[in-house]
């Protein structure tokens, strides 16, 4: 059997929790060799996103000890889904199946077996979805959880509460890998590849150390990429818009000239003032919208690399 398995994990200052994670997911990985589940050259694959702290180091380290664990470092700091994705399209010509998930094991590391159980019984995709979420701050939970719906009215559509934790196979990774676009949303854009796909449901636990890289900023940043990259939702939004008002328009000449006609016309200053004002406003949002656009299809013509890989440590098995 030839079943090689490769963990990829992104990492951004994790040193307080590397060392940690690395023993448990090694500990993981070769329960599994034994069980016979995935074969002896299985890698866990640490990918350095421009750390300012020790992570490098540490990962260089493991490297050295053990050939299970592999390093990739990438040039700077390129976010979370850039460095998942640097870590899978190095990693997709060495292994048959994939998993990627978070440094921190908020993601339960035992939902892997139901996972590669399912691979096993001939699925492409699985999806690591949280049952609960418990175990995160009401606020943490109130925003993410707007975050997916937002995402789906919005044209966007994902896995509900289903973050990076995922397994893939090599037939399903090499169809990422056609998807060509810069402003990469990995969590809409697996969904679209096709093949045969599951889910695995798992708690999602606390981060044992560190703290959140995902600040509510970057939150909100996350889901305007992931509605813009993915949906033109947004400007036939605008659209329906423009046409209720041109609607509302007419609705009020006749208004007018029937007020003009029984002689009662005092115009109102206050309904010129307000009318400016919000069309003024309408035709700002509107304009934000279609630069959104507009900036994206600047940025997707520039074809700028997604990422540079400086060193990949790694030991083919
Ligand atoms: N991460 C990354 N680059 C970044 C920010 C985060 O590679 O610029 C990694 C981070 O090391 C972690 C994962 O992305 O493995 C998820 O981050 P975090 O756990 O902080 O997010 P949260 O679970 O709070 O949403
Ligand atoms: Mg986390």
């Amino acid at each position: 059997m030839d079943n090689k398995l490769y963990l990829v994990i992104p990492c951004y200052n994790e040193q307080e929790v590397l060392p940690e994670t690395a023993g448990r997911l090694k500990e993981k990985l070769q329960s599994l060799i034994e069980k016979e589940k995935i074969a002896e050259g299985s890698r866990i694959v640490f990918v350095n996103d421009g750390s300012g702290d020790r992570t490098w180091e540490i990962i260089k380290e493991l490297h050295e000890a053990d050939s299970i664990y592999s390093g990739i470092n990438l040039s700077r700091n390129r976010g979370h889904q850039n460095a998942l994705l640097a870590g899978l399209m190095t990693v997709k010509d060495h292994a048959e199946l994939v998993i990627s998930m978070d440094a921190d094991l908020q993601d339960d590391v035992n939902a892997i077996d139901e996972m590669i159980d399912k691979y096993l019984e001939g699925t492409d995709i699985v999806y690591g979805v949280r049952s609960s979420r418990t175990k995160d701050t009401f606020f943490k939970k109130a925003t993410a959880e707007g975050f997916y719906k937002l995402m789906n009215t919005m044209g966007a559509n994902t896995v509900f509460n289903h973050a990076d934790y995922r397994l893939m196979s090599r037939r399903a990774l090499d169809g990422l890998a056609e998807f060509g676009e810069v402003n990469l949303f990995l969590r809409g854009i697996v969904p679209m590849i096709g093949y045969s796909w599951d889910v695995v449901y798992y708690e999602r636990g606390e981060r044992f150390a560190g703290e959140s890289k995902y600040p509510l900023g970057k939150m909100v940043s996350f889901a305007v990429e992931g509605i813009t990259s993915l949906s033109t939702k947004p400007l036939r939004m605008i659209t329906g818009l423009g046409f209720f008002i041109f609607l509302v328009s007419i609705g009020m000449l006749i208004y007018s000239l029937i007020r003009h006609f029984m002689g009662a016309t005092i115009v109102g200053w206050t309904t010129l003032m307000v009318s400016v004002w919000a069309i003024g406003g309408l035709i700002l949002l509107s304009l934000g919208v279609v630069g959104e656009y507009i900036g994206k299809i600047y940025l997707e013509t520039k074809m700028r690399p997604r990422y540079l890989i400086e060193q990949f440590l790694h030991e083919d098995a």
